[in-house]
C-alpha cells in the first residue's frame, strides 16, 4: 500500500493533524488551507480586474425613462418618482464619471422617501430594483441596534449587499441600498441624550459611517464580529442609499412649524393656501430632526421627498391600473382555468369603500380581494357544467365581505 503522505508537502499522517485521501493522494489540512486561500484570492482579483474596467451608460435609461417605468406598477407619487429617477441616474452618473483634471467630482446624494405607511414607498424600491443594473437590497432598519447588543450591527446591510452581488465586492461598492423605516430609530427627544438609547441614536450613529462614504469591515455572511473571522473590507463612498419612513406623527411637527412662520411673517391669506389634508408635502430637514434624527444623518441623504396619502381615487386606480394589478391578476388566475371573468364597475367602488372603512388603505386591498373571491376560486375550476363567463356584481360582493373576518375584525375594533 502506498504511503500516507501529503501530495503537497510530503509530510505524512503522523506530522498532520489531518489526512483526506482524493483518487490518487492526499491532501493535508494544512495544504487545504493554503489552498483554499489562493482560490479565493485569486477569484477575487479576478473580479476585481473585471470590475475595474469603466462603468458603461451605454443603454442606460434616462430619468424620464425610469419614471415611465414607476408608472406602469406605482399609481401617483409623481414627486418621488421623479427624485427617485434622477437620483438613480445621477448615481450611474457618478459611477460612470472618468478621473478628470478638472476637480470636479460628483458627489452622491442619497434619499430619504417619507410617507405613511402603505402608500408606496417598498413598492418603489422594488420596482426600481427590477430596472436597475447594480445590486440592490432592502433592509429593515428595526432590527438593527448598538454594536454590542443584541439585534444586528448596522454593517450587516453590508453583508447583504455583498451578498446580493455574489461577493463582489467591487460590484457592492456601485450597489444600492433601501433602508425601510429609518424612523424607527429615531431618538426619543430631540435633545441628544444622556444615558444610552441603544435603538436609536446609537445605531444612527453606526449608520452615518456607512452614508459617509468609508471603509468598513464586514462581517462574512452577516454574522456577529467575532474576533477571528475574516473581514471583507467594503469601501461606502459609491454606495447609493434610500431611506423611507412613515414618520408617524411628524405632521404635527411640520403644522408647528409652519403655524410659527405663518404667525411670524406671513399674512393669513398665505394660511388658507396650505393644503391640511396634506402636510407631508411642505416636509423640511428641519422637521427630521424635530422628530428624531440627528443632524449628521440628515446632512447625509440631502435628498427629501414625500409621498402623499392614497385618496379614494388612488385606491381605485390601484385596483386596476398596474400592470400586474390585483383585477389583472384575478382575471388571470381564472383564465389558466379557461373561465373569462369580469368586475362589474360599482364592486371596485365598494372595495374601495370596504378598504377606507376598515381602514387598511392599499394594502387592506389585496385582503378584501382575497376574501370576496376564496369561493368562487374554490368552485369555479370543478363545477360541473362550468361556465365560461363570470361576472362580480355587488350584490355577490355584499354577501362575500359582509359575514367575513375581516367585517368582524372591523367591527371589533
Ligand atoms: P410602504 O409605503 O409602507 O412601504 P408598500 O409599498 O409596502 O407601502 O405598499 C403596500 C402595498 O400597497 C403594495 O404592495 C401595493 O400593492 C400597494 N400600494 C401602495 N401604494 C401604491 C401605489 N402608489 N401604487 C400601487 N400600489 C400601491
Amino acid at each position: 500500500m502506498a504511503k500516507r503522505v501529503c501530495s503537497f508537502c510530503g509530510r505524512s499522517d503522523k506530522e498532520v493533524a489531518l489526512l483526506i485521501s482524493g483518487m490518487s493522494g492526499f491532501i493535508c489540512n494544512e495544504c487545504a488551507k493554503a489552498a483554499y486561500q489562493i482560490v479565493t484570492e485569486t477569484i477575487r482579483e479576478k473580479s476585481a480586474k473585471s470590475a475595474d474596467t469603466d462603468f458603461s451608460m451605454d443603454g442606460l435609461p434616462t430619468p424620464k425613462d425610469i419614471k415611465e417605468y414607476l408608472d406602469q406598477y406605482v399609481i401617483g407619487q409623481d414627486d418621488a418618482k421623479r427624485y427617485l429617477a434622477v437620483s438613480v441616474y445621477n448615481h450611474y452618473k457618478r459611477l460612470g464619471q472618468q478621473k478628470d483634471d478638472d476637480g470636479v467630482e460628483i458627489e452622491k446624494s442619497n434619499i430619504i422617501m417619507v410617507g405613511s405607511t402603505g402608500t408606496g414607498k417598498t413598492l418603489l424600491a422594488r420596482t426600481i430594483a427590477r430596472l436597475l443594473k447594480v445590486p440592490f437590497t432592502i433592509v429593515d432598519a428595526t432590527v438593527f441596534t448598538e454594536a454590542g447588543y443584541v439585534g444586528e450591527d448596522v454593517e450587516s446591510i453590508l453583508s447583504r449587499l455583498l451578498q446580493v452581488a455574489d461577493y463582489d465586492v467591487k460590484a457592492a461598492e456601485r450597489g444600492i441600498v433601501f433602508i425601510d423605516e429609518i424612523d424607527k430609530i429615531a431618538r426619543k427627544s430631540d435633545n441628544p441624550s444622556i444615558t444610552r438609547d441603544v435603538s436609536g441614536e446609537g445605531v444612527q450613529q453606526g449608520l452615518l459611517k456607512l452614508l459617509e462614504g468609508s471603509i468598513v469591515n464586514v462581517p462574512p455572511k452577516g454574522g456577529r464580529k467575532h474576533p477571528d473571522q475574516d473581514y471583507t473590507q467594503v469601501d461606502t463612498r459609491n454606495i447609493l442609499f434610500i431611506c423611507g419612513g412613515a414618520f408617524d406623527g411628524i405632521e404635527r411637527k411640520i403644522a408647528q412649524r409652519m403655524n410659527a412662520r405663518v404667525v411670524g411673517f406671513e399674512s393669513v391669506q398665505e394660511v388658507r393656501k396650505i393644503d391640511k389634508n396634506n402636510l407631508m408635502k411642505y416636509i423640511l430637514p428641519q422637521d427630521l430632526k424635530s422628530f428624531g434624527l440627528i443632524p449628521e444623518i440628515i446632512g447625509r441623504l440631502p435628498v427629501l421627498t414625500y409621498l402623499n396619502p392614497l385618496d379614494r381615487d388612488a385606491l381605485k386606480r390601484i385596483l386596476t391600473e398596474p400592470k400586474n394589478s390585483l383585477v389583472k391578476q384575478q382575471i388571470k388566475l381564472f383564465a389558466m382555468d379557461g373561465i373569462e371573468l369580469e368586475f362589474a364597475p360599482e364592486v371596485l367602488d365598494y372595495i374601495v369603500d370596504k378598504a377606507v372603512e376598515y381602514k387598511l388603505g392599499a394594502r387592506g386591498l389585496r385582503s378584501i380581494m382575497e376574501t370576496l373571491m376564496m369561493q368562487l376560486q374554490y368552485e369555479a375550476p370543478s363545477a360541473k357544467r362550468k361556465k365560461k363567463k363570470l361576472v362580480i356584481t355587488k350584490e355577490y360582493a355584499q354577501s362575500q365581505l359582509e359575514n367575513s373576518y375581516l367585517q368582524e375584525a372591523a367591527e371589533g375594533a
